[in-house]
């Protein structure tokens, strides 16, 4: 059994979000002869669910709100003025959709950021009720990046810190002694069977990714830790992906979450976009996770354009160009200037342009966070605020423990990017009056 467990958090929002390391494994599973229970406790389409609960109506292109309900917030940040919820079905739901489930082999639950542990806390004595006797994994970036927390909290039996399709098959096998039939190839990822999409009752929108891993090191970021190399899937296999989930089951978006959808743009994502356009299949792709702003040219941008895309963020992060420097110089003004001009004069009105920028690191300043939203919108484009979250073992992990108002490395909830737990001076105000600007 899979499971994506609650989150407790103070916001939260479903931007093509799905489990989808999570949904690898289940297809590793499946492709060696298991037999998978899925278990997304995030689904807004929970099959258990019928008309109990009111989901909330889903926005353009699948995504939207996630069932909520107020919770007290744990000990650690009573002191914060803001509510707290739970997010996903209702914890009776949970219990009832583990009951119809006949004891498992094993559980696997997943995690995601550090933050969210109550959550994985949460549906593991759930699981430990129902089925005292199972073996469970946790797996997931919180696992990988503070395996002994995630151990000693959650009183799991196995963890799996990395990538986690060869891993649970050998974990498998030591319990039942089945050998497995299809072992994905770590250096090609054309050996991995697509995720396991079809698990969910209802299909709104597919997630793809094209390659794992980074070629960058930016200092804030776990990209590199969590995948030391960049591998890349094959145009020819994505293609069969998108055509799988379009004919199959009719899914019309895709939502990209590769770390660096445009790198060896003539060797990957080009020829599949060519394609698509030569088949003359009606779709609309997103990209809710940065794009390099040096990728882009003309050329480029047309060919996105043309077929489909129709949700653009940019990783831009700052318009303080010297800061910008000491993070990597991933973008500088030319290459800002050369990129937008490019996507507008291929059709993308400035509405469809997002411009991620970090606000919160270390040393920054609420003046240039101000500074760098103004900025953006003088170019007509739509600042979109990602409040950083200190990341263990990033190389900017000690400056952000050395500054934050916080003790980071003792209690993973102040790793909290609503808490802006590395911006000096604080406040709450004008913390808001700087989303009000991005929003305005
Ligand atoms: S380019 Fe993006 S994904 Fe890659 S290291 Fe930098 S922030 Fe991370």
């Amino acid at each position: 059994m899979l499971i994506n467990p609650p989150l407790w958090d103070f916001s939260a929002f479903d931007l093509w979000a799905k489990p989808l390391g999570l949904l690898y494994l289940a297809a590793t599973l499946r492709a060696n002869g298991y037999r998978v229970h899925w278990l997304d406790v995030l689904d807004p389409h929970f099959p258990q669910a019928g008309d109990l609960f009111p989901i909330s109506p889903r926005k353009r292109y699948g995504i939207g709100q996630y069932f909520r309900q107020r919770l007290e917030r744990p000990r650690a940040l009573k002191e914060i003025p803001r509510y707290y919820y739970r997010f996903g079905v209702p914890p009776r739901l949970f219990r009832d959709a583990l009951l119809e489930i006949p004891e498992p082999q094993a559980v696997l639950i997943t995690s995601l950021m550090t933050y969210w542990y109550p959550g994985v806390q949460e549906a593991v004595s759930l699981v430990k009720e129902v089925f005292p006797r199972t073996p469970l994994v946790l797996g997931g970036l919180y696992a990988g990046l503070l395996p002994d927390h995630a151990k000693a909290r959650n009183g799991v039996d196995y963890l799996i810190t990395g990538e986690g399709e060869g891993a649970i098959l050998k974990l498998l096998k030591g319990l039942n002694g089945l050998t497995p039939v299809k072992i994905p190839d770590p250096e090609d990822l054309d050996t991995y069977p697509f995720p396991a999409f079809d698990l969910y009752p209802r299909l709104p929108y597919v997630c793809l990714l094209t390659a794992r891993g980074c070629p960058s090191n930016c200092p804030y970021c776990a990209s590199r830790l969590l995948q030391p190399l960049f591998r890349e899937r094959s145009p020819e296999n994505i293609i069969e992906e998108i055509r799988h989930w379009h004919q199959g089951y009719g899914v019309k978006d895709f939502a990209f979450y590769d770390d660096a959808l445009l790198i060896h743009f003539e060797q990957r994502i080009g020829p599949v976009l060519e394609r698509i356009i030569r088949e003359g299949w009606d779709l609309r792709f997103h990209a809710p996770n940065a794009l390099q702003v040096r990728e882009i040219d003309p050329p480029r941008a047309r060919l996105l354009y043309r077929a489909g895309f129709k949700t653009l963020r940019l990783g831009v992060e700052t318009t303080n160009w010297e800061r910008q420097q000491t993070w990597g110089g991933k973008v500088d003004p030319g290459s800002l200037q050369r990129a937008v001009r490019a996507l507008i004069e291929s059709g993308f009105s400035g509405e469809q342009i997002g411009v991620y920028l970090l606000a919160g690191l270390p040393g920054q300043t609420l003046r240039e966070i101000a500074g760098s939203i103004m900025e953006i919108k003088k170019m007509g484009l739509r600042p979109r605020l990602a409040e950083y979250s200190p990341i263990p073992g990033t190389p900017l992990w000690p400056e952000a423990c050395a500054v934050s108002r916080f003790p980071l490395a003792e209690e993973p909830l102040y790793h909290n990017n609503s808490l802006f737990p590395c911006l000096n001076p604080f406040s709450w105000d004008q913390v808001q009056q700087l989303k009000d600007l991005a929003r305005a």
